[in-house]
């Protein structure tokens, strides 16, 4: 098999694994990425997951298959280690991203605290802590986190390099500059594969920016990413799949193996 794809990056929850049907792994999938990473393309899972999140979703899912690379949090780039089993920062990509958000969040300081205001007295979102710094918020519903989204865009008004990404009910704070596609860019750099030769796929408003056709020339999307996603993924000439996660994935990564 010959194919113009040289990186896929691909979103793991909703989009490769399924949490609403049967069966979550698609067996078609699994068996096309593990055939073009075959023949020498590289496979990164891009994710909000954390790394301990993605390798028990990776263990509870039994994949059969490992990803290449790992791109986590939205935002951190990481490859196999010496030994094959853990993952270690590829680069100092992530140095710099650690960097870049400490001195956001001690600048946006003033933001957060209105933020974490309105959240506590006006919602019933839950924030979401990583040791004493807040990360992000889980709301109640869709209703609740557009809500808060709608209120952070006016808060963050002063501070142009405040950012946030959301998926399903979850948000989490971030630097402008760090988002899945960038991360997948920084990892593009790293291997040097060109963006006409990356596929990518993703169902929520946080795969947007390796969806938007900047980094990759290859944008998808299965049936249940949420219409901004699909209209990211046609705006940039990509392929909105008519079936579902991993089903849908398959059915993108066949169109473009064949074009
Ligand atoms: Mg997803």
């Amino acid at each position: 098999m010959s194919s113009r794809i040289q990186l896929l990056s691909i979103d793991f929850d909703g989009t490769l694994v399924s949490h609403v049907g049967e069966p979550a792994l698609n067996r078609q999938c699994v068996e096309l990425i593990r055939e073009l990473q075959d023949v020498g393309a590289i496979w990164a899972i891009n994710t909000g997951r954390s790394v301990d999140l993605l390798e028990s979703g990776l263990t509870n899912f039994e994949f059969q298959i490992r990803p290449d690379f790992i791109l986590t949090t939205e935002r951190d780039v990481f490859r196999r280690g010496g030994n094959g089993d853990k993952w270690e920062p590829f680069g100092d990509w992530n140095d710099r991203c650690a960097r870049d958000h400490a001195e956001l969040f001690s600048s946006a300081q003033p933001v957060l605290a209105e933020v974490i205001d309105f959240v506590t007295q006006e919602t019933k979102a839950r924030l979401i802590y990583d040791s004493d710094r807040l990360e992000g918020l889980a709301a109640e519903n869709e209703e609740e986190i557009e809500h808060i989204a709608r209120f952070i865009e006016q808060a963050r008004g002063g501070h142009p390099k405040f950012d946030y990404q959301r998926n399903g009910i979850y948000l989490r704070f971030c630097h402008t500059d760090y988002h899945k596609g960038a991360a997948l860019a920084e990892l593009a750099r790293l291997v040097d594969v060109a963006r006409d030769n990356i596929f990518a796929a993703g169902d929520h408003h946080n795969d947007i920016s390796m969806l938007n056709g900047k980094v990759a020339a290859m944008p998808s999307c299965p049936a249940n990413a949420i219409p901004e996603v699909q209209n990211a993924v046609r705006n940039a000439g990509g392929y909105v799949a008519q079936q579902e996660h991993g089903a849908g994935v398959y059915e993108a990564l066949l169109h473009f193996v064949k074009s």
